[in-house]
């Protein structure tokens, strides 16, 4: 079969389409056609050897999300047959950008018809931490307010949705005026330019000057320092993106009793991975959710979506897609 296989940490270009053998299900395994493979930004640094990512082995294949139906199934299986539209996240077998994956069967969850396997690609990574982090940090509850620091990439498109549909009041930033326009056609009545000197202006005016209950960050390392100024008494920061170190006044949390959460998926327990797909499954099932695919690539197209994922003007999730 043929897979994206990185050899050595370095630029794009170390993404390199190669054939492989074939993958065999073991005890509690499945195999999946995979239809349509998820590009996150963590893959970006992992491929780069960005610490601390860069403990893994070396070769591998990419990709914690992908979409696909099951081809093979290995003994002590249940409940899943072959022929079955599946979702997957964080596969140990192999990695998501291939033709074919090895899935422990915990992996892999149920893809409702109405969705297709490029939206299924965007669920694993960014819907299951945008649920994370608004429900399992955050608490949110209907009639708050959340600001999606940077909301128009996979995760923030997810946190939207998610949001919306748990009665939250929902505010978002992108780069430019598109991005703008772009969180409007979601629904989003409030929206600020995350390059606009002065935005956080726009934020506090979407609360009346009252404040955000929370805000999900996705560039910590640029917003932080700032982020407690529209922040509401007992509000809640989840970093959820950090690219590099920040200055922080903590005077700037205590006097709003204000809590900071970090947030990163792969810590989460898989009981509460369990729960987080069963209500997206939900989600998705009655049409509530719909994840929105960007940009789509051929998986020999692997190099150019990791220097799109890096670029701004994010519309959703970029997908590897067989077509
Ligand atoms: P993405 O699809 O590439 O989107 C990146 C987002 O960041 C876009 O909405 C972009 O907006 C926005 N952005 C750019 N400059 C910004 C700024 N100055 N302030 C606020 N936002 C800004 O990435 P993603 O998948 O949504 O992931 C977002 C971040 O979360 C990444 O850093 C990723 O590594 C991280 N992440 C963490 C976890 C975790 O478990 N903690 C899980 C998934 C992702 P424009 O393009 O409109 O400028």
């Amino acid at each position: 079969m043929k897979a994206i296989v990185v050899s050595q940490y370095g630029g794009p270009e170390e993404l390199k389409l190669e054939e492989i053998p074939d993958l065999t299900p073991q005890s509690g395994q499945v195999v999946v056609k995979i239809h349509a493979a998820g590009v996150n930004p963590v893959e970006t640094y992992r491929r780069a050897g960005t610490p601390p990512y860069n403990s893994g082995p070396l070769p591998y294949t990419p990709g914690s999300d992908g979409a696909g139906e099951i081809s093979a199934v290995g003994p002590h299986v249940e409940g899943w047959n072959i022929g079955d539209r599946v979702y997957l996240y964080a596969p140990k077998g192999s990695g998501t950008y291939a033709e074919f994956c090895l899935c422990d069967q915990s992996e892999v969850f149920r893809l409702p018809d109405g969705i297709s396997f490029e939206q299924g690609a965007a669920l694993g990574v960014p819907y299951a931490t945008a649920h994370r982090a608004l429900f399992g940090k955050a608490g949110a509850k209907a009639g708050e307010f959340v600001f999606v620091h940077g909301a128009t990439g996979g995760v923030g498109v997810a946190a939207i949705q998610l949001a919306q549909r748990a009665g939250l009041q929902v505010g978002g930033s992108a780069g430019s005026s598109e991005g703008e326009a772009f969180l409007e056609s979601l629904g989003v009545k409030y929206t600020a330019n995350h390059n606009a000197p002065d935005y956080l202006s726009d934020v506090l005016g979407m609360t009346c000057g009252r404040g955000c209950d929370i805000i999900l960050e996705m560039l910590a390392n640029v917003n932080l320092g700032r982020d407690p100024d529209v922040l509401a008494p007992f509000g809640r920061i989840v970093v959820i993106g950090n690219r590099g170190s920040v200055e922080v006044n903590p005077r700037d949390w205590m006097m709003r009793d204000a809590t900071l959460f970090g947030m990163t998926l792969f810590n989460a327990l898989p009981t509460d991975l369990k729960l987080i797909h069963a209500d997206l499954g939900i989600g998705l099932g009655n049409g509530e959710l719909q994840p929105l695919v960007g940009r789509q690539f051929s998986l020999q197209e692997a190099p150019q979506a990791h220097r799109a994922i890096m670029e701004s003007g994010a519309r959703g999730k970029i997908v590897l897609s067989r077509g």
